[in-house]
């Protein structure tokens, strides 16, 4: 499993647009909108096929340099989470896409780039799970020490997971001075969230049962309540929620 992440202000992050291009499909041209991906001459667009160059409900990555409408595919079909992840993969690589194709067909860089890119995809779909292409970031943090309202020289009732909450929970008493709110000094123990790079857009979900508090503790409690819970285990530091889990199937 490759694990990269693109560089930092990577031009990945432009808004979007749609753009009309050409797609040859064998001696067709057939008019295709394909949305910018930040990577110029690069586009995200519908993978069509059939003898009516239907809409396949798979998706790839069109090669269509600046100054021309023709577009060539760079990846095969993919599944929407694969597409997606690829854009952020090829941007983590440093090629100059915008040029005319025939100066891309004849880069063995490009051609190395898209045959690591198929064997990319090829090792995320195991046999028992689909994985993205990449993590982009580990699994297991730390839970950060809640706070507490103190009462004299001990913890008072519950703990928060902010300062706010509790100073709220404490002004619901009569104005006392022997209240205090205070921070532990130690984790309560870990969290787990979903290390696929593309997961909550950009706001990764959390193992949580009802709330959006995640769930904390031991490891071997958290791995338990993640088994019930659907959540999938890819390696020791990288699991995958529901969602994404379901978004890799092919
Ligand atoms: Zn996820």
């Amino acid at each position: 499993m490759l694990c990269t992440k693109p560089r930092d202000g990577n031009a990945a992050e432009e808004a979007p647009r749609l753009t009309l291009y050409y797609l040859a499909v064998g001696t067709d041209l057939v008019p295709m909108h394909g949305e910018t991906t930040g990577i110029a001459g690069l586009l995200f667009g519908p993978a069509v096929g059939g003898s009516r160059n239907a809409f396949t409900r798979h998706w790839m990555l069109i090669h269509r340099p600046d100054g021309t409408r023709i577009g060539t595919r760079v990846t095969q079909d993919l599944p929407y989470a694969y597409a997606r992840e690829a854009v952020l993969w090829l941007a983590g690589r440093d090629l100059d896409w915008n040029r005319p194709a025939e100066q891309v067909r004849r880069d063995p860089r490009a051609k190395d780039l898209q045959t690591e890119l198929h064997g990319a995809f090829m090792a995320a779909q195991g046999l028992t799970l689909a994985e993205p292409l990449f993590y982009a970031r580990t699994s297991w943090l730390p839970a950060p020490p809640p706070w507490r309202i103190w009462q004299s020289d001990r913890p008072a009732g519950d703990a928060f997971a902010t300062f706010e909450a509790a100073a709220a929970e404490a002004d619901l008493h009569e104005p006392d001075p022997d209240l205090t709110v205070r921070r532990d000094d130690a984790s309560p123990g870990w969290t787990l969230r979903c290390a696929a790079p593309l997961c909550g857009d950009g706001s990764p979900a959390w193992l949580t049962v009802d709330d959006d508090t995640p769930l904390h503790g031991a490891r071997d409690a958290l791995t338990a309540d993640a088994c019930v819970l659907d959540w999938a285990r890819a390696s020791r530091q990288h699991w995958l929620c529901p969602d994404c889990v379901r978004d890799h199937q092919r």
